[in-house]
């Protein structure tokens, strides 16, 4: 592959399960394969963490990145996990989208900087972790991005926030980035048993249909203690349902975007 696929996990509602399968994803189609880099958006740095990255041993960050003190490359950390780097966020981040204010085409930081490394076939897939907001950052991965992956939640105010989120795709699609497309809605924590769950999910398909992934990510406890011990799912707990539930979301995203992992 010539050039990394680029993908941004994107939603503006805060806890949808953004960064959970950003990493889980990254940490899937790496298992795979494929040389993964995942890029931490978000100041609260929650896939860093995710991924056993210590604020210790963060030299530069997607932060200088943004404000082109440093080239995409140089603030790549390779995980203890295989085939899979992050280039991570640190609290400075929080300041960039004021930082940019006044900085000519300061939407498109990193799609120049991720443009920079794109021939040296460094990676196949390239993962953005969003902050919850439609701020600058958010605004730099959808530039940034091939094609976005929106987390949500089977939950009634779920539906309000996605067509602002739709609005917003379109909108960087005709302005800044031609290409776009939504790769997939997936549907986190989900409970088939509860009925609106149910209830929420159809509604979601009467509007999006082709658009939602089959595979949902069951609640798991699993889950949610992973990112304590710095480890994706598929070490933490490497042949739950949760495990599964990623593996299969990751295949079927791959089969959307044309990739065939050579590992399979
Ligand atoms: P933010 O908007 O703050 O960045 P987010 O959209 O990235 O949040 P996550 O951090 O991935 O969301 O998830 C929110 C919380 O829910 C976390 O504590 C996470 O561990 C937990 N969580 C995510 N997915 C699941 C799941 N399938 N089952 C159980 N807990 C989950
Ligand atoms: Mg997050």
């Amino acid at each position: 592959m010539s050039k990394p696929y680029v993908v941004s996990f994107s939603n503006q509602k805060g806890g949808v399960g953004k960064t959970t399968s950003c990493v889980n994803i990254a940490s899937c189609a790496a298992e795979m394969g494929l040389k993964v880099l995942l890029i931490d958006c978000d100041p609260q740095g929650n896939s860093t963490s995710g991924v056993g990255i210590t604020k210790k041993s963060i030299k530069k960050s997607t932060y200088d990145v943004l404000l082109g003190e440093c080239s995409l490359y140089d603030a790549v950390i390779n995980t203890k996990f295989k085939n899979l780097s992050i280039v991570p966020s640190t609290l400075d981040l929080a300041g960039a989208e004021f930082e940019l204010f006044d900085i000519e085409h300061r939407e498109r930081r990193l799609a120049d900087s991720i443009r920079g490394i794109s021939d040296e076939k460094s990676f196949d897939l390239i993962a953005i972790d969003c902050p919850p907001s439609l701020s600058m950052l958010t605004i730099n991965a959808l530039t940034a991005a091939d094609g976005v992956v929106i987390p949500m939640q089977s939950e009634y105010y779920a539906l309000e926030g996605l067509t602002q989120l739709m609005m917003t795709i379109r909108k960087v699609k005709e302005l800044y980035n031609h290409s776009l497309t939504v790769l997939g809605i997936l549907i986190t924590m989900y409970n088939g048993r509860f009925n609106l769950s149910q209830a929420v999910m159809a509604e979601i398909k009467k509007y999006y249909s082709d658009k939602v992934l089959s595979t949902t990510i069951p609640r798991s406890v699993k889950l949610s203690e992973a990112p304590g011990f710095g480890m994706p799912i598929n070490y933490h707990d490497k042949f739950s349902k949760a495990a599964e539930s990623y593996r299969d979301a990751t295949n079927e995203l791959l089969t959307r975007i044309g990739i065939v992992p050579t590992a399979l």
